[in-house]
């Protein structure tokens, strides 16, 4: 069983009608319909709850966060996208959905601004550049969208472990859009597709990526601590001495 907490700051369906039409229940809600299974237990969390939903019991109890936020990054407290920057880097999985390049535990993890070129809706093509990875089981050689916010290059990250999926927009434009890291003991995906005013995550190949990517993200090893051991002493006095 993997543990999801699906994380939305579910702002845009509560202030914009055609928002709202397309997610009446929040994209937090979408996501879980199409998450849950018998494998996958899943959870939401919002920005308006207490700690944002992302207690120190919850991000215990979760072994992938997914993420999506866009108008609001600056309103999650540092101390809120610290927790989640210090549980990947213990081995939680993160994967960050479309605005959430600008979140603040991406760029924490990522150590850059992030920053791409960016206009209002166009036809994607997203093409499957690396069929060999996990992430792209049961993924076409490319597959359309016909709405989506264009992202562009240059995207701001550091250099991704792999590319997994590469956006063309109808506009000539091309982006990373599907990106793996690793961090510490953390798996992290970010992944382009899901502008609020289309139905992306209704897309069966969308859903399907997000299924790979929670598979590929889960912890392999989770650690309740980061320390650096010091070899010539005991593991016990190590950790005593050692954080
Ligand atoms: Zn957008």
């Amino acid at each position: 069983m993997i543990k999801v907490t699906v994380w939305n700051e579910y702002r845009h369906e509560k202030s914009d009608e055609g928002v709202k039409a397309v997610y009446p229940d929040g994209i937090h809600n979408c996501i879980k319909g199409f998450l849950e299974s018998d494998e996958i237990k899943v959870r939401t969390a919002t920005l308006d709850e207490p700690e944002c939903g992302l207690t120190e019991e919850v991000i215990k109890d979760t072994d992938v966060l997914i993420w999506w936020g866009h108008m609001a990054h600056h309103e999650v407290p540092d101390e809120i996208a610290v927790r989640v920057q210090q549980a990947v880097l213990k081995g939680m999985g993160l994967i960050v959905l479309h605005s959430g390049h600008h979140s603040k535990p991406f760029r924490l993890l990522m150590g850059t601004t992030c920053d791409l070129t960016w206009r209002d809706g166009d036809r994607e093509r997203v093409w499957c550049t690396n069929p060999t990875h996990p992430i792209a089981a049961g993924i076409p050689e490319s597959f359309e969208l016909e709405n989506e916010e264009m992202y562009g290059e240059h995207f701001s990250i550091p250099k991704p472990d792999d590319v997994v999926f590469t956006g063309w927009f109808a506009g000539g434009e091309v982006f990373r859009s599907g990106c793996t890291f690793i961090r510490d003991h953390g798996k992290v995906f970010y992944f382009q597709p899901g502008h609020e005013e289309y139905p992306t995550y209704k897309n069966e190949y969308v859903q399907r990526i997000i299924k790979n990517a929670v598979e590929w993200a889960k912890p392999t090893v989770r650690r309740d601590e980061l320390f650096c051991p010091n070899r010539t002493v005991s593991p016990e006095e190590a950790r005593k001495g050692g954080k």
